[in-house]
């Protein structure tokens, strides 16, 4: 895990990253307080070691900042104080600390405290991934989508670029549920899943959107590519085969795509995609349908 200090005093730098070295830790370091909140921003540290007194801007000064900040509000903090002073320790976590450390710290003590630090680190980063999860299939849940959406369409207006987007749909899946069950339902629910997750590359976002509705965005991608996705996903769920009673389940999924070319906000991206699905549900299901050409059946 990663680790950045946050101190104006050298002797104090290369004590500390000399002691936390040993607990295979990464130490990056920085020397005042405004360097401090850039290499944070750019490095997304797991943990901040940061000093109280510092010229300039002070080490409240630098956590009320990071506290302020979205993208890093959740990384902790640990006070380095040369006080022994419970003003300074009180205030230090009253301002969202989770620790301090007295200077002239104890090695084991310091590395101690690092450690316990980190370990807390490590089970919110879980829980935040989890709530982010879909825990039937795996996927990405509707939550992190919007917070990818949010994300690139902030890339797409520092630096232009797209994205392009997939929604799909089984269909006629109620007459699945209610033929064979909720059960096979699911399976059959996580077997298209799988198959999303399969055709998408590692830099694509294969979500479920809702009960048997899934979406995947593709960054840097553009309406044809997610097309072609889709068509393969499309294929590929034509050939999934439950067996249920020694029949053999099988379903079929629409699909409609749309980029950033078309729309110009997470909102108008989603729903041109769901448009074109909602053309694809009536030019008889089991195609690919692009936004902007909803009247042509493109494929299936
Ligand atoms: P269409 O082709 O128009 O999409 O028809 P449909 O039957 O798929 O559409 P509809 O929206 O009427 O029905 C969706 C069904 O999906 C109803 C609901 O019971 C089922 N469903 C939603 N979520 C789940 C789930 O998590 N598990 C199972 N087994 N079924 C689900
Ligand atoms: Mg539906
Ligand atoms: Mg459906």
């Amino acid at each position: 895990m990663k680790v950045l200090l946050i101190d104006d005093s050298p002797d104090a730098l290369a004590i500390a990253k000399a002691r936390l070295r040993k607990d295979d830790l990464d130490v990056i370091c920085a020397d005042n307080g405004q360097s401090g909140l850039v290499v944070a921003g750019e490095e997304k540290p797991d943990l901040i070691l940061l000093d109280v007194d510092m010229p300039e801007m002070s080490g409240f000064d630098v956590c009320k900042k990071l506290k302020e900040n979205a993208d890093l509000q959740m990384i902790p903090v640990i006070f380095l104080t040369g006080s022994t002073d419970i003003d300074d320790k009180v205030k230090g976590l009253d301002l969202g600390a989770v620790d301090y450390v007295t200077k002239p710290f104890d090695a084991f003590e310091l590395r101690a405290r690092v450690r316990a630090a980190l370990r807390t680190k490590r089970l919110q980063d879980l829980l935040v991934e989890h709530a982010r999860i879909d825990p039937l299939t795996g996927l990405w849940n509707r939550r992190a989508l919007t917070d990818r959406l949010d994300q690139e369409f902030a890339k797409i207006r520092r630096n232009g670029g797209s994205v392009a987007f997939v929604m799909a749909d089984i269909d006629h899946f109620k007459r699945v549920n209610d033929a064979y069950g909720h059960r096979i339902g699911d399976e059959i629910i996580s077997r298209v899943a799988e198959a999303l997750h399969e055709q998408s590359r590692q830099s694509d976002l294969p979500v479920r959107y809702g009960g048997e509705e899934f979406s995947v965005l593709l960054p840097d991608e553009s309406i044809e590519s997610a097309a072609a996705l889709a068509e393969r996903c499309r294929k590929d769920i034509e050939e999934i085969c439950v067996g249920f009673a020694g029949q053999e389940v099988r379903v079929t999924v629409s699909f409609g795509v749309s980029d950033t070319n078309i729309a110009d906000s997470p909102e108008a991206l989603i729903e041109s995609a769901d448009a074109a699905l909602y053309q694809a549900k009536n030019s008889g299901r089991n195609c690919v349908v692009s936004a902007g050409a909803e009247v042509e059946r493109t494929t299936g």
